[in-house]
Parts: structure tokens; C-alpha cells; sequence
């Protein structure tokens, strides 16, 4: 039968006064309304117990804010135990494909709460509770039908709770605010982890625009080898240089036939870049746009051959380690001098931009404030730009008014590769290695292209810097 255990609880701390209290808490943030709620009607200690969380780190660091918010509020007093992963990988055997709120939950509270009983019947106290109820995520009736069956087994009495009734949770959200408590966005273990960064995973994707088929195939790559994914240090690798950290993940992932593994790793690096943007100061917006690099080259290569695919991963670094954004039409990557030169800017088109006038001088605008206010280092450092757009010959075959022609033009050329035939996989991608007679002329681009090739003339490939 339901109870109301919040009822309960405010009964049973009715002249409880100078009874002692042992609170288990899973982290300042859930302890932060619990102990405000308990202030002044009972004495409480803080029971740092939880074997559930996924490394050492995490729980060093959810332990030093619980410390630290108990110090700034001197609501309770602390007592903790050394972190013992072993005891809740042992309890949760068999149930690790359990989801989030079913059996394997069960275990993890039992687990918790008797150990807080048992430190509690040792240490004289009166009653044992936990915090664990301020979780609107978390069945209450089932953790306080543990809660009474471990008081009956342990012999210690156990205080009831539904610290999320009466604005709990919300005001647990505040106080976390207000204390600027380090909040986590997963319950605790590594399998909530992994659910929680699936979870995240297909957000991004969604925002990006992937292509349903190519997510599914993302989706099913990552529930095969999710785990494997984040226990990789993926941080570390997208600080290193480009070809280092590519080939280091290259080397961890083994056989990807599709490159769709690389795909869910990259894009877990690019979860992580997200907090440095953040850090930065780095809009959102530009986050996304940059990041769109993902689904722009995975759907065109849905697109072109049927199946889902990533054949770009050796570029995507430059925008993993923050050295290449989308600022508007164009995206913009930044270089460093060599041998105590300056560095320079290079300006990438990526496929469908809009090249229109206006478009190119607000990306050009965008890019230098961007600049200013991000990269200082690189204010006033030429923009360069290597590309066919840039070929002399365009502005001989195109008209006035072509976008391109004019892109073309805002660059002084300083090198010019005649020979070069990788204008083909831009201009001519659906029959980059046709004979020059069966060009396809479906573009007025194409068609001056042909025109102008059959009759002798090159093409090439052009490098510049903006006048
Ligand atoms: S999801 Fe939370 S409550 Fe459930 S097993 Fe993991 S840490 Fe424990």
C-alpha cells in the first residue's frame, strides 16, 4: 500500500530533538534541501557511502562539495568510508543490463542504506535515513521499503523520507545554485554514465541534422561499444596533434569497416569540446555549426552511396581542438607561424555555402570579431584561402555575376597548381574520374567548366590571400 512518507517523516521528527541522525548522501546537491529540511528537528551526520560511483575521480569530487557545502552551512556533521568499488561491482553481478530505475537500483540502495545502518547501529545513533528520495527520478516506495526491511535486519530505526514532496527537489536545485555546487548529469554508476552519454549522443546528433538512417546506424554503433568508447581517454587524444590523436583512436577502435566507430567517438570528443567552448566563452551557436562538419560529410556520404559512413574523421581534429570554426557561410581555421613567422587564418568553403556577397562579408565580419574577442593572438593575421574557386581561369570563363568568380576575386592568387585535377572531386563529385568528353553539365558551373577544358584549357587549383 502507498504511503505518504513525507507525512511520516515530519511525525516522527515531532520531538526529535537531541535524537541523532545518520544521513546517508549521495551528493551535496541532493544533501543541500534534505538537510535544510531536517535543520533544527533533529541532529544530523552526513554519511558519505556510495561504492556505486563509476571512478575515484568522481567521487573525490562529489565528496571535497559535500565537505565543502557542510563547512559553508554547518548544517551536519561528516562521516565517510574509503571508496570500494569492489563491494558494488560484486552486488550488481547479472545486473548490469538492467536500466535505470529497475532491479539493478534495488541492489544500490540496499547496498547504501544497510551500510548506513550498520555505521549507525555502531555509532549510537537513533535513526538512519537517505537523501536518495529527493530524486524525482527515484522510486520512493521503494526505497523506503528497503529502508524499513534493513532497520528490521540491522536493529537500528529507520527514518522515512520523500524529501522531493513540498518543492524538495526545486529547492535542492537553488540551494545547489546558490552554493555553487558541482551538479552531475548522471545518477552515479558507469552504466547510468553510459545511458545518460547515449542519451546526450542522440540529442547532438538530432540538433546536427543527421540523416535517420545514418543516426540509427550511430545509435546501434554506440549500444555495441559504448563502453568501450568512453573508457577511452578521449580527452587527452583531442589535445594531441591532429595525426597523433587520430591515429591513437584509430589504433584503439580496431576494425570499423563503415568508420561509423570513429563517428561515435569523434562526436563523444566533440561532447567534450563543448565544455571548452563553454569554458571559453565560445557562443553555443558557433559550437553547433562548427560541429555540423559531423552530419554534413555523414549524410552527403549516405546520400551518394546508400549507407552510412565517415570517411572524414583525418580532418575533424582541427575542429575538436577549437583551431577551426563556422562563422557563418565560411569556417575559418587558425594556424600557427612556423619558425617565428605569424600565423595565418585559412578560410575553408564548405559544400552548399552561400556565397553570395553579403554572406561572404558577414563571415569575414563574424570572423574577425570572433578573433578579437576569443583569439587575440590572431587580430590582423592574413586570411588565406587554397581552392579552385580561387583558379585564375574562372574569372575568364564565368560571368560577372557569378558568386563564385567574385569569391574568387577577393583573393590575390600567389600560387597556382594548372595541373592540379582536385577541382574534379568538388566540381564534377558524381564523376570525378570521367573522361573530359563525359562530364556531367548539369551546373552552368559544369557546363563553363567542360566547355573550357575540352577546348585546352586548365583549371587547377589556386592558393591566395585576402586583399
Ligand atoms: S543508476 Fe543510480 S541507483 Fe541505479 S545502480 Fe546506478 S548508481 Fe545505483
Amino acid at each position: 500500500m502507498k504511503q505518504n512518507f513525507d507525512k511520516l517523516m515530519l511525525n516522527e521528527l515531532e520531538g526529535a530533538q537531541g535524537k541523532r541522525l545518520l544521513l546517508h548522501s549521495c551528493c551535496a546537491p541532493c544533501s543541500s534541501h534534505c538537510l535544510s529540511e531536517l535543520a533544527g528537528k533533529i541532529q544530523t551526520t552526513v554519511f558519505y557511502y556510495n561504492p556505486n560511483l563509476d571512478c575515484r575521480e568522481e567521487y573525490e569530487k562529489r565528496k571535497s562539495e559535500q565537505q565543502r557545502f557542510l563547512r559553508e552551512t554547518g548544517l551536519a556533521g561528516f562521516l565517510d568510508v574509503d571508496y570500494c568499488a569492489e563491494e558494488y561491482a560484486a552486488a550488481v553481478i547479472g545486473l548490469e543490463n538492467e536500466r535505470e530505475g529497475g532491479a539493478r537500483c534495488a541492489v544500490c540502495f540496499r547496498l547504501r542504506l544497510e551500510r548506513t545502518a550498520r555505521e549507525a547501529k555502531a555509532g549510537g545513533y537513533d535513526y538512519f535515513a537517505t537523501t536518495l528520495t529527493v530524486s524525482p527520478l527515484k522510486n520512493a516506495q521503494l526505497i523506503n521499503e528497503i529502508g524499513f526491511a534493513v532497520a528490521e535486519k540491522v536493529g537500528v530505526k529507520y527514518l522515512p523520507s520523500d524529501f522531493k514532496k513540498r518543492g524538495g527537489y526545486l529547492h535542492s536545485v537553488r540551494l545547489s545554485e546558490e552554493y555553487g555546487l558541482y551538479r552531475q548529469d548522471y545518477c552515479g554508476c558507469a552504466f547510468s554514465k553510459l545511458a545518460r552519454e547515449g542519451q546526450k549522443l542522440s540529442a547532438f546528433w538530432e540538433k546536427l541534422g543527421l540523416l535517420p538512417s545514418v543516426k540509427t546506424r550511430a545509435e546501434e554503433v554506440w549500444k555495441g561499444c559504448g563502453a568501450e568508447l568512453s573508457a577511452l581517454p578521449l580527452e587527452a587524444w583531442r589535445n594531441l596533434p591532429y595525426e597523433e590523436g587520430a591515429a591513437a583512436l584509430k589504433g584503439a577502435l580496431g576494425q570499423d569497416e563503415d568508420g561509423m566507430k570513429l563517428f561515435a567517438a569523434q562526436s563523444l570528443q566533440a561532447l567534450e569540446a563543448k565544455r571548452e567552448y563553454a569554458a571559453r566563452g565560445i557562443p553555443e551557436d558557433v559550437f553547433f555549426a562548427t560541429m555540423a562538419f559531423l552530419s554534413r560529410f555523414a549524410n552527403e556520404a549516405f546520400e551518394r552511396s546508400g549507407r552510412p559512413a565517415w570517411t572524414w574523421g583525418w580532418w575533424f581534429p582541427r575542429q575538436l581542438a577549437l583551431r577551426e570554426f563556422r562563422l557563418g557561410a565560411l569556417e575559418f581555421e587558425l594556424l600557427e607561424g612556423e619558425n617565428g613567422e605569424k600565423g595565418r587564418i585559412s578560410v575553408h568553403i564548405p559544400a552548399g555555402a552561400d556565397l553570395t556577397e553579403g554572406a561572404v562579408d558577414s563571415s569575414f565580419a563574424a570572423a574577425r570579431a570572433f578573433l578579437q574577442a576569443h583569439f587575440p593572438a590572431y587580430e590582423g593575421t592574413p586570411f588565406v584561402c587554397s581552392s579552385w574557386m580561387l583558379s585564375p581561369a574562372l574569372q575568364e570563363i564565368l560571368p560577372e555575376t557569378s558568386h563564385v568568380r567574385r569569391f574568387g576575386a577577393r583573393f590575390e592568387v600567389v600560387k597556382w597548381e594548372e595541373d592540379s585535377p582536385a577541382f574534379r572531386d568538388w566540381i564534377f563529385p558524381e564523376a570525378k574520374d570521367a573522361s573530359q568528353e563525359d562530364l556531367p553539365e548539369t551546373t552552368s558551373l559544369q557546363r563553363a567548366v567542360k566547355r573550357y577544358l575540352l577546348a585546352g584549357g586548365k583549371l587547377g587549383w589556386a592558393e591566395g590571400i585576402l586583399k
